[in-house]
């Protein structure tokens, strides 16, 4: 591209236009909006430079001073929108405004337009943000006007936000960036002086920025312009809590986050001591739709002393509340900190943990005070807090309160269940009498499990059973073995101790020649099976089911055990051991064939069969359905034969 040779046409990515249309109809009653993303753009632009001067100080020219403009022209119809922060080159324009950046975005925009689902478009863009195309809603064409700090070269983009734009270069005095809104034939209010100052009172006066709006002021035809100062410009966390509205608050989250919806919940906080930072931590209502992406970082911007340093700084928060958002404003970092400085900080370590401790609190008074709200953010978010269980144990006794699983008891307000999931503690006051621990369970999804036949005679019993359908529930029961001095146990675990009831003497004895009688039955299924289980027992956990597999002690789940194979393929095979029901007709009558004939084939048939039947009962694979079946279709003709 050469300067001289005027503007250069580029084509909107895919899916840019896309982004567009749809922040277009979803938002077109809610015009107002693109004020609030183009200040804070503007706002982040000045951070971003004052973030990039404390290393290179030339970057900022004598008596400089940030600043944002709003700049309404009634002749034009035109309301500018001007910093003097980091400015975009010819090349960032291209980038950061022809294209959307993130994959996640993309995807997201691509089962938009496969659902082709409107109604569902608003909650949508509160999940990505809705940025600098927001500007689309009141303008026919948009002008951008930029200089990159550490240059002298400034380009102009340009766009009616139709297929194309251009970028040729431009003047520009200063550094920074002017977003020109050439507004629609019915947008003008938003060239009046009132409107707009409304507008940034009640979206952007926490800007820590002066938003200096220019006003005519004198007689018609003598008029003179001045800039006013129209927002406090000082930052919101700075200010005491009971001078801020929640209107503020939730302005100021929708400005750091560019979500559409309000938060959740908030904490805002001053730690005075051996560190002294101030805290404002939002929970945001709904994941953002990238939350899942490993490569997405999420997190809390880092302030010092009221300068912005760095955006998502996973350094403040374990992990495991990547959903936080917000600031932290710490009084003794150094300014020109950087990101390896913080890993190894004392002082970020004591933030940490008091952030961390503020947090659970806050999800803790959640919990108590709002359950409804809780469990949907829970559903959002609970797989995230669970992590914590498995990576900071220390932290167990705050989050074994926090966590909700599934449950096979009934929903009810009455009992505790809330939309099929409890509280452990809940779970605790339902407790049967005589039942001394927690049953779990674990599968790929709860019709799966609760249909298992391992839980048989759980429910027989009355005990209560938690449905476990998540892949971080193995790794997080590493942190939370007992609740409420109660033992958390596995339903599907070989020896659960849930006899623990001793038997009386004739239900001994019978059991006792249940076992004698079965022996020789239960080696002949040990060898025919070798292959597949490390032993073959006598359940007690059976009570219609003929068979099932239960894992060794401390061993995985049957689909973790799938879902880790899948991932890195070396796992060795893990065997279960078999459980016979003693007293179910098919059990039985294997007993006799074998007495009649131990070397029985058809018998070695039935094994197998009744092997494949525990996998399919437990909604695992066969490890070869065409043989199941030929094995099948052969029991069954015998069958019809026979009788
Ligand atoms: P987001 O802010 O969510 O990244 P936007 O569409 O609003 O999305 O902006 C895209 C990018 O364009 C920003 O990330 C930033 O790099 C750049 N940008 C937007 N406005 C400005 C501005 N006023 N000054 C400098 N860069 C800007």
């Amino acid at each position: 591209m050469t300067e001289q040779t005027g503007a250069q046409t580029h084509e909107f990515q895919a899916e840019v236009s896309q982004v567009l249309s749809l922040v277009i109809n979803s938002l077109y009653s809610n015009k107002e909006v693109f004020l609030r993303e183009l200040i804070s753009n503007s706002a982040d632009a000045l951070d971003k430079l004052r973030f990039s001067a404390i290393a290179e100080p030339a970057l900022l020219p004598a008596g400089y001073a940030a600043r944002i403009r709003l700049i309404p022209d009634e002749q034009a119809h035109t309301l500018t929108i001007a910093d003097n922060g980091i400015g975009m080159s010819a090349e960032s324009l291209v980038k950061d405004l022809g294209t959307v950046a993130h994959s996640g975005t993309k995807q997201l925009v691509q089962q938009l337009k496969a659902a082709g689902d409107t109604k569902n478009d608003l909650r949508l863009i509160g999940q990505f943000g809705v940025g600098f195309y927001s500007g689309y809603l009141v303008a026919d064409r948009i002008d951008v006007i930029s200089r990159a700090a550490g240059s002298d070269k400034a380009w102009k983009w340009s766009s009616d936000g139709r297929q194309s734009f251009t970028v040729e270069a431009a003047e520009r005095d200063e550094v920074g960036t002017s977003v020109v809104l050439h507004l629609k034939e019915d947008q003008h209010d938003f060239e009046r002086e009132w409107r707009l100052r409304e507008l940034v009172t009640r979206y952007s006066d926490f800007i820590s920025h002066p938003i200096e709006l220019s006003v005519k002021r004198g007689k018609t035809g003598e008029e003179e312009t001045s800039l006013e100062v129209v927002n406090r410009a000082n930052a919101l966390w700075t200010r005491p809590e009971k001078e801020i509205e929640d209107a503020q608050y939730d302005e100021f989250y929708k400005h750091l986050t560019h979500d559409y919806e309000a938060p959740l919940a908030r904490t805002h906080f001053h730690v005075e001591g051996t560190q002294m930072f101030t805290g404002l931590l939002y929970l945001p209502k709904r994941a953002p739709f990238d939350f899942g992406d490993p490569e997405v970082k999420h997190g809390v911007r880092l302030y010092v002393r009221r300068v912005f340093i760095m955006e998502q700084c996973d350094e403040l928060l374990p992990r495991w509340l990547r959903f936080v958002r917000g600031v932290i404003d710490s009084d003794d970092l150094p300014l020109n900190v950087s990101r390896e400085l913080l890993q190894d900080s004392a002082v970020v370590r004591t933030i940490k943990k008091q952030v961390t401790r503020r947090v659970l609190d806050l999800l803790g008074k959640i919990a108590q005070d709002r359950p409804d709200d809780y469990l949907e953010f829970w559903k959002q978010f609970g797989a995230a807090i669970k992590e914590g269980l498995h990576f900071d144990p220390s932290y167990a006794d705050k989050i074994a309160p926090l966590v909700r699983y599934e449950t096979s008891a009934e929903t009810g307000a009455e009992n505790g269940v809330k939309d099929g999931f409890t509280s452990l503690a809940e779970y605790v006051k339902r407790m049967a009498e005589g039942q001394t621990k927690i049953y779990y369970a674990q599968g790929p999804s709860k019709a799966l499990i609760a249909g298992s036949p391992h839980l048989e005679s759980l429910k027989k019993r009355g005990y209560e059973v938690l449905y476990m359908t998540h892949g971080i529930d193995q790794w997080a029961l590493e942190g939370l073995r007992e609740f409420d001095g109660k033992q958390l146990c596995d339903a599907m675990q070989e020896d659960t101790g849930e006899t623990d009831k001793p038997k009386d003497e004739t239900e001994k004895a019978a059991s006792e020649t249940e076992s004698r009688e079965l022996t020789p039955l239960l080696s002949r299924v040990k060898s025919v099976l070798a292959e597949h289980v490390s032993d073959v027992r006598i359940s007690e956990r059976l009570t219609d089911s003929p068979a099932c597999l239960v894992i060794p002690k401390g061993g995985l789940p049957a689909h973790i055990e799938r879902l880790i194979r899948a991932q890195q393929g070396n796992l060795p095979e893990q065997k279960r051991i078999l459980e016979l029901n003693p007293k179910h007709a098919i059990v039985t009558r294997m007993r006799d064939e074998h007495a009649r004939a131990a070397e029985s084939p058809l018998l070695s048939e039935w094994i197998e069969l009744l092997y494949d039947q525990a996998l399919l009962a437990e909604g695992s694979p066969l490890p070869d359905p065409q043989r199941f079946s030929k094995r099948f279709v052969a029991l069954l003709q015998n069958a019809t034969v026979s009788s």
